[in-house]
Parts: C-alpha cells; structure tokens; sequence
C-alpha cells in the first residue's frame, strides 16, 4: 500500500509544519523542505489545518460582487479589487539571514537554504521606466551582456524579507493566479533591500525582471478591469496573498480595531551622559563663530554636505538621523544654525586649513588670521576635540529601539513613510490620519505573509484606506494586526 517516495515527501511536509510553529507570532509564512516545490506546496494548501477546504479564499478570476457586503456599488469594489490583486506578488526566499531579529523566530533556519513563501506587492520604477544593462554578477539568465528593466520596488514584510542577503535570494512571481495555468508567470529578482522597518514589519527590495515586457503586462492585465470609480457604506477589508505559496488569493474580512496614532514623543538622539558631560559643556561655553565652524565640520562628518544625492534606503536614513542628531544638538545649544554665505565661507576655512588646529594661507577669504586661531583653538581644545573624533559616542541607539515606529516618523516624516506603501493603482492619494495599531480579522494561511491588506471604510463624504503587509497573525488565528497605518484617499473614489 502506497509508494516509499509518497511517505518521504510527507515527512517532509511535516517538517515544514514544525518549522512553520517557529515562525514567532508575526509570522505567516510558508515553508518547502522537500524536493520538488511544486508538489509539496500543494500538499500543504490541501493539509492546511488553519482553514481547511480554503472556502473563504477566492480565486481572482472568480471574485464577484457576492463576495462583498451588499452595496449600491459593489461593481466598482469588485474592479478595484481586482486591479490591486494585478500588483500583488508571490515571493519566494531562499536563504534566511543569521542577522534576523530573534521575535521573528525560526531559529533553526538561520544560515540555511530552505525556501520561504510569502506575498508582497509591486510598487513601480520611482523616476525611469527604461530598460537598463543587467546588474546581475554571474547572470543565470544569459552569460552575454543584455538588458533588464528599469529598477521597481516591491513591499512585503521585514520577516519575510529582512535584510540584503534575503533580498539577492528572492524570487517574486508576478500573474500567479491560477495552479493549472503557470504559463503566464513572469518573473523577477531581488538585487537590494531598500528599506526596512521592523518595528512597523514592513520592508522593500529593488528588484528587476528579465521579462523586458513586464510593465506593459501589468498595465494591460489593469485595463481587462474596467474605469474604477466606486464608494462603500460599511468599512471592509481584503487581503489579497498566495497562501500556501499556491495561486493568488483573495479573502474578504472585517476591521476589528483601530487606534489613533497620537504625537509621538520625540525620542531623544543624545545620551544623557553626553548632554552632562565635559564635551556638551565645552561647546555650549563656545563662541558663536566656533559653534558655526563646528556645525559645518559636523555636516561634513556625517555626510550631510552632499546629502541631497541619492541613496539606497539606509543611506537616506541614515542621512536623516544624522540630520536630527545635528538638529538636537542645536537645541541644546552646542552649534547653531549657519546661513548658505557662513556655510561656504566656513567650508573653504575648514579645506584650507585642512580641518586641523590652524589657519596656513588667509589671505584670499580675507579674515583676520588671529581672529581665525582663537576660533580654531575653540574648536580644537580638547574636550571639544574629543568629541570630534568620535561623535558617534554622544549618540543614542536605544532611543531608535525604544519606540522605532516614533522614530521612524521623526526622521522620515509622514509623507515618506506613505510612500513606502501606496500601490499604483491608486494613482496621487491624499494623505491622512495615521494609525498606530488597526486589528483585523481576514481569513489567512501561511503564504500570506506580506501580501497587502486594505482596510476602506467612509469618512463623511470620503472613502478612506488604510493598507500594509499582512502581518502579526498571533496566536488568536481570526485576528491579525497591522502596525502602522496610514489612511488615505485613494484618488480613485468618489464622494457619493
Ligand atoms: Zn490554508
Ligand atoms: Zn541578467
């Protein structure tokens, strides 16, 4: 009875069910510890113990108004929903980095290869949509130089795709929408992390595709839905996801809670033990012409001279961080603010006398050389020095660990942090409250991980949304949470 190859495999689907209870409460993601991918994946959708029978998860071909709470225009939902579903991805992971925080688990998975499955959602190229040479080392594609598209963005959640090492390993399958028909997959990889928020369990990766038509297919798989225009009386939500790393899914829930984000408390960057030492002290005691000098020598320290040239996702943090940190130390009184003319002036002092203790040649800036000297001196004198060699130290990293979500919003501001998860199917939206917490309750497995949840609900006149990664599955299986939220109007709805 049965074959010795069958009862193989289904150890190895169990094993991928024992991993599976690793994953921390965050986490819903799917897992292979076989061989063939495929078959394993299908063994699990029909194993699954969360939602057996998968009855509330609809295929996007099938989705229709009966899906949806009864509504004057639920037409228009059912279009909107399913354009969403277009940029929604299965993501494929196959390494797990051993830089992964420990709350989002799978301890034994560290280090190793075994493929993780999650969602995520594709947000299109920032600035050109041309093709652009191949970045790949070792292509597996082609050994001879050839072209991929531009650079596009997609956004899952940090546990599903954490850090560089996962982002290099990460596979994302575009029109996964149906297990019998693969033939319209296209495929894509990830090249970099642009961004990653553990706090809110939310992240980005660069990626690009060898399919050198992928943007055309999505705006085309796009218009098969018709011109979206739609309003709704009771709020909804909908994750759309690849449970079970299967076909794409659509499932249909409620929003159970929501709490305002209130005014963060400004964290503060600086230690306290800086703010009562020798050094803080030194530099609040200085001249108004040293504090300037220290402002732009700290600028260029940290970069900020030329801060306006793009980066990846950490450099812009970091820029920003660093920006606050200068912004602290201005209210505490140890540097002030320079103008543009104090600014050049002091940069070509600190170039011509090399950043050291003395002024050499004067002559051209036209300023007084002893004058210069004493500022130096200032400057230079050791307390003020010891900081200089190491700023670093006066600054505080708990203060990021603290709270990372008010972090966040103070260095990046809301507008960026909206940035990061706006599909494109909505076009311009407008930015509004935020949330701190929104709970909700949406039929999910695992494969869900990352795939896009959005809350809409009306406001008066205006339909507002709320989306992020689906994440926090906890230990209630009805329940998820999302942790940041943004709401917005989508500019694609209208007021009746
Ligand atoms: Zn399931
Ligand atoms: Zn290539």
């Amino acid at each position: 009875m049965g074959n010795s190859s069958g009862k193989v495999q289904d150890l190895s689907v169990l094993k991928a069910e024992i991993t599976q209870l690793t994953q921390g409460e965050s986490c819903e993601m799917e897992f292979c510890e076989g061989e063939d991918a495929e078959a394993e994946l299908h063994k699990h959708f029909v194993r699954c113990r969360k939602n057996p029978g998968h009855k509330k998860f609809i295929p996007v071909s099938q989705f229709g108004t009966q899906h949806l709470p009864a509504s004057d225009d639920a037409d228009g939902a059912v279009a909107m929903i399913k354009k969403l579903a277009v940029d929604t991805v299965k993501l494929i992971v196959r390494y797990t980095s051993k830089s992964r925080p420990d709350k989002f688990g799978l301890p034994t998975l560290k280090g190793k290869r075994t493929p993780r499955f999650g969602s995520g959602v594709y947000l299109p190229p920032s600035d050109s949509m041309e093709n652009q040479p191949c970045p790949l080392k070792d292509c597996p594609f082609s050994k001879d130089d050839h072209l991929v598209t531009a650079t596009f963005s997609v956004v899952t959640a940090a546990h599903v795709v954490y850090d560089d090492d996962e982002a290099v390993v990460t596979s994302v399958e575009f029109f996964y929408d149906d297990d019998k028909d693969r033939s319209g997959v296209v495929t894509a990889v990830g090249v970099q992390i642009r961004f990653v928020d553990e706090g809110a369990d939310l992240s980005s990766l660069r990626c690009i595709s060898h399919d050198l038509d992928l943007f055309h297919k999505l705006e085309s798989h796009k218009t098969l839905t018709k011109d979206v225009k739609w309003s709704m009386s009771d709020p909804m939500a909908v994750l759309i996801s690849h449970p079970h790393g299967c076909s794409k899914q659509i499932s249909v829930g409620d929003v159970v809670e929501r709490k305002e984000l209130t005014p963060p408390q400004r964290p503060s960057f600086l230690r306290p033990s800086f703010k009562d030492g020798e050094e803080a002290k030194a530099m609040k005691n200085a001249s108004a012409d040293a504090k300037k000098c220290l402002a732009v020598l700290l600028e260029k320290v940290f970069g900020l001279d030329k801060a306006n040239t793009e980066g990846s996702g950490e450099d812009q943090l970091t820029i920003a961080l660093h920006g606050s940190f200068l912004g602290e130390l201005r209210a505490e009184g140890c540097i002030v603010s320079v103008s543009e003319s104090e600014r050049d002036f002091w940069q070509k002092v600190l170039v011509q006398t090399g950043g050291t203790d003395s002024s050499s040649s004067d002559a051209d800036l036209g300023y007084d050389r002893s004058w210069l000297t004493g500022v130096m001196n200032e400057v230079f004198s050791p307390p003020v020095s010891n900081f200089l060699a190491a700023p670093q130290k006066a600054f505080s990293i708990e203060a990021l660990e603290k709270d990372p979500v008010a972090v966040l919003e103070l260095l990046l501001g809301p507008s960026q942090e909206q940035e990061t998860y706006a599909p494109s199917s909505y076009g311009n939206v407008k930015n509004l409250t935020k949330f701190r917490h929104m709970s909700y309750s949406i039929p999910s497995c695992p494969g869900s991980s990352g795939g896009p949840v959005f809350c809409w609900r009306r406001d008066g006149d205006e339909l507002r949304v709320s989306s992020a990664p689906h994440s926090r599955a906890g230990n209630n299986k009805n329940v998820s949470g999302l942790s940041v939220q943004t709401d917005w109007v989508p500019s694609t709805s209208t007021s009746s």
